[in-house]
């Protein structure tokens, strides 16, 4: 997906295209898509949301689910095209920085989570991302927590470990275990599903103590606020010494990552 926004960050006009499984493919459907948006108009600079891994100072992108791009240097290619700034990063920290610019949060350690194919997060303090060893993504999805499963045998992860939270809620892993998509879920389900968001919540407030957490993407908009409540009601169960955060969908739906790359753009990669 491509917007073109203005300096108040209203979308003017968008585009979007398939992804394809060609590295030279998709790059030329990016350029086209930006030619077709700028509409003759000049750009003064851009923002891009990629899932990792990625060197997000360098612009070096290498998302997993991707194999076609590998150690693409997206960040040099765009700007000796394009001639402006460019600035990509995770898409979990794109999203957070979108809620936080966009979607009225007013939380100074604000923990953002998306739940859709895969799942994944990011955490802002007083707006700025936080960062890890060398800029490593901290990656909330891959912790283990204590779960139930009424398929444990079918819980095994796409990075290869056997207990990751992603393995038991994210929409890949329902289709695993309960062998349909997340919309076809009984009320069982999805409360077993709620229970496991629940205590991977509980370790995230434990270690983080935000102060909000939202969660956004298709499988937590597909369950709604009842699915929400239930991970609350479970997080709070189980989290003692710290106080608990606010739990809330997230405010901007679909748009939430293109909305982030806006405000990268007019921060100018200061976020
Ligand atoms: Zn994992």
């Amino acid at each position: 997906m491509v917007a073109a926004a203005d300096h108040q960050g209203n979308i003017l006009r968008r585009a979007r295209t398939a992804t394809s499984a060609h590295l030279a493919e998709d790059l030329a459907n990016i350029n086209t898509m930006i030619g077709e948006v700028a509409g003759g108009e000049e750009i003064l600079g851009m923002g891009a949301a990629i899932g990792g891994p990625l060197d997000w100072e360098q612009g070096i992108v290498s998302p997993l689910h991707q194999p076609a791009w590998r150690n693409v240097p997206l960040k040099a290619m765009m700007e000796a095209k394009w001639g402006c700034p460019f600035h990509v990063d995770v898409d979990t920290n794109v999203a957070a920085v979108a809620e936080y610019r966009w979607g009225g949060v007013r939380a100074g350690r604000f923990l953002y989570v998306t739940l859709s194919t895969g799942m994944g997060g990011g955490f802002l303090i007083d707006g700025k991302i936080y960062r890890g060893q060398d800029g490593a993504h901290p990656e909330v999805a891959h912790q283990s927590i204590h779960f139930r499963s009424s398929h444990p045998s079918a819980v095994q992860c796409e990075c290869g470990a056997p207990d990751c939270l992603e393995a038991l809620i994210s929409g890949n892993a329902i289709r695993r275990i309960y062998g349909k998509a997340a919309e076809a879920l009984s009320p069982a389900e999805w409360e077993e599903v709620a229970y496991n968001l629940g205590q991977g919540l509980r370790n995230m407030a434990a270690l983080y103590a935000p102060d909000l957490i939202s969660i956004g993407g298709g499988v937590a908009v597909g369950g709604g606020e009842k699915f929400i409540d239930s991970a609350r009601d479970v997080m709070k169960e189980h989290l003692k010494l710290v106080p608990a955060p606010q739990v809330g969908l997230s405010r901007l739906g679909y748009d939430t990552a293109l909305r982030g790359a806006i405000a990268m753009a007019l921060s100018d990669g200061n976020y």
